[in-house]
């Protein structure tokens, strides 16, 4: 091969490979992605959102930003950033949509609850910490402790507001919300 050939051929194996991963970064799944309160299921939400950014600019804590993910459905969508800040429940945002993406109504179908991933959690490497712990607003029912070190949370008493999340000192946080249907 010509050394004019093999410089096209690099060329265009380097094209294909950043085509292949831009196409893989917007395929990707919605994980650890949290729609705002009041939100529908993601196919619903996704579709009725108008992307219009009003419940932002209405939520009173700065949890919500828009997502800046590369992706065609879910870039500029509203989602719940518990490093800004945790939720006040404050319900703002529902009032702001103009489309039916958030409704008052959904909060009965869905509920929003912490999830502590044992794995990354310096308690479970026997380190102090307890931050979580103090920062929960139902403790000692949402989160409690075993053995005085360990933290374990509780999902019916869990409230959804995310002050653990935005307390949790790990990197990435050794807490996910995860959305759960209400019975
Ligand atoms: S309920 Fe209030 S604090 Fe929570 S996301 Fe909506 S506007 Fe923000
Ligand atoms: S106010 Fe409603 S339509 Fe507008 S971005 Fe927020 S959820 Fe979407
Ligand atoms: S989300 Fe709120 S109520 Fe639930 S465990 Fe965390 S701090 Fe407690």
């Amino acid at each position: 091969m010509t050394d004019r050939r093999r410089f096209f051929k690099d060329i265009f194996s380097s094209i294909t490979k950043a085509a292949a991963e831009f196409a893989y970064e917007i395929s990707k799944t919605t994980d650890n992605v949290v729609f705002p309160p009041g939100s529908d299921n993601e196919d619903r939400f996704t579709a009725l959102c108008e992307k219009c950014g009003k419940c932002v600019d209405k939520c009173k804590s700065g949890v919500l930003e828009k997502h800046k993910k590369l992706n065609p459905i879910l870039l500029d969508i509203p989602v719940m950033n518990f490093d800004n800040n945790y939720c006040e429940q404050c319900y703002s945002c529902i009032e702001a949509c103009p489309s039916n993406a958030l409704e008052k109504e959904n909060l009965e179908k869905f509920k929003l609850v912490a999830k502590l991933l044992k794995d990354k959690c310096v308690a479970f490497k026997d380190m102090f910490c307890l931050s979580c712990y103090w920062s929960c607003p139902n403790i000692d029912k949402a989160i409690t402790l075993r053995d005085r070190n360990y933290p374990e949370f509780n999902p019916i008493e869990c409230k959804g507001c995310g002050r653990c999340i935005n307390s949790c000192p790990t990197e990435p946080k050794s807490i996910i919300m995860v959305k759960i249907k209400n019975d």
